[in-house]
């Protein structure tokens, strides 16, 4: 093992050269470095004469976050890791192969998934994913349930919970999602035509309680071992095919904090379809099929959830009438309420998604900002009150 440092793209090709199951053979590779270069590196290697490849992700001792440089713990390329190899075990076929970890060199080295697009991206560019929604709800199901006390006998989870405790990467989240959207933070970047947007949420009392109640949750809410960062961004997809990567947010945490990722995200793309789909027709189809995405996911994966605990549940008590159902019903709020905080952290708070973003023309990225603020703010109101996914369903509809 050798000591920390940022590989050079030489001993990357040198690492990848030792993964005998990928490159057999001796002919050249090639090295790329295809990351975005704010908190980890990502090699891709190819063998032009034989057209095989991989990927080797390595952290980087800090982030570059708007200009500054945050130190970011080496540990979370093991946390990394470990949840890859987890995830992967219990939800077969849904992450890519993990072929090797360095702990010293804080790397993983991994299938090559070019074949697939990032979802954030297929969904800007107008594609279609039939079978997203029974992938995702599974690969939520399995991940979530069997790392739970439902699923898992509780030494056993108490240890895990060990491994993955993962401050520096809860801290981000704690900070960017449940604390500096809601006051005059210097991380916020606020377009000036919707300050007063801001402004409103950070004078409106009933909101931020709900906001401190899923702080809490966060904090403390041990449930299950969380993906922790599972945002479009983190899946690949092809109309076949669905791959979770980058779980280096994993910790023990609530459930409803990744279910509501996935729906917060189909969500901004929602707001962002007046620019992205145009014409009159062709939005309305997009929002149905969104919208219809997301409530399949929330009733295939609480299908899944229920279904496991019968079949799998570890303890009697959990079995009392009655206690699946509140279960499952907090677990639907908890989703809301984090969809919703997720929601409004991706418009003004530090980091936003390219599906507003990139909207060029400023009046119509005000309006999806809007929708967008109007759709999170809705969710976190709702959020304790809610009885069924189709409260989600209205809050969208109702903001468009
Ligand atoms: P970060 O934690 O820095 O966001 P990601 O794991 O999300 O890193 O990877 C950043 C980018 O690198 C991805 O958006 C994708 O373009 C590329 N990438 C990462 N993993 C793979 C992979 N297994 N196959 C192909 N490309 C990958
Ligand atoms: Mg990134
Ligand atoms: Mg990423
Ligand atoms: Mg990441």
């Amino acid at each position: 093992m050798s000591q920390y440092h940022p590989l050079t793209e030489a001993e990357a090709i040198e690492t990848a050269r030792s993964i005998q199951e990928v490159f057999p053979t001796g002919e050249e590779l090639v090295c790329r470095e295809i990351g975005d270069g704010n908190l980890n590196l990502v090699f891709h290697i190819t063998q032009p004469a034989t057209g095989r490849s991989l990927i080797i992700k390595q952290a980087l001792p800090y982030a570059k976050v708007v200009g500054e440089s945050w130190p970011l713990s080496l540990d979370r390329a093991r946390i990394e890791s470990e949840a890859l190899v987890k995830q992967g075990e219990l939800a077969p076929g849904l992450t890519p192969r993990v072929y090797k970890t360095d702990t010293e060199l804080a790397l993983t080295v991994m299938e090559d998934l070019s074949d697939h697009v990032i979802m954030r991206r297929g969904l800007i560019d107008g594609g279609v994913y039939p079978l997203f929604a029974e992938h995702i709800s599974e690969f939520m199901a399995r991940t979530l349930f069997f790392t739970s006390d439902l699923g898992l006998n509780q030494q056993e989870k108490k240890r895990l919970v060990q491994s993955f405790i993962n401050p520096d990467l809860c801290k981000i989240t704690e900070d960017l999602i449940f604390e500096d959207p809601y006051f005059d933070a210097d991380t916020n970047s606020i377009e000036d035509p919707i300050r007063d947007a801001a402004e409103a949420i950070w004078q409106n009392e009933a909101l931020l309680l709900e906001v401190a109640y899923l702080r809490e949750k966060f904090l403390t809410r041990a449930q299950a071992l969380l993906h922790g960062d599972l945002h479009t961004g983190s899946i690949f997809i092809t109309p076949e095919s669905t791959k979770v990567i980058d779980p280096e947010f994993a910790y023990f945490g609530p459930i409803g904090f990744d279910v509501g990722a996935v729906i917060a995200n189909l969500l901004l793309n929602y707001a962002s379809q007046e620019h992205w789909s145009g014409e009159d027709a062709s939005r309305r189809d997009r929002r149905v099929y969104l919208l219809n995405t997301i409530r399949d996911i929330w009733t295939q994966f609480e299908e899944k959830f229920r279904r496991l605990w019968n079949e799998h549940g570890v303890d009697r008590v959990s079995r009392a009438a009655g206690y699946q159902d509140d279960y499952m019903r907090r677990l639907l709020q908890d989703t809301i309420g984090f969809a919703g905080a997720k929601t409004v952290r991706r418009v003004y708070g530090l980091a936003h998604v390219a599906d507003i973003d990139t909207i060029p023309d400023a009046a119509a990225r005000e309006r999806a900002q809007r929708m967008a603020l109007a759709i999170g703010t809705g969710l976190i109101m709702r959020n304790r009150q809610a009885e069924s996914i189709e409260d989600v369903i209205r809050i969208a509809k109702q903001a468009s």
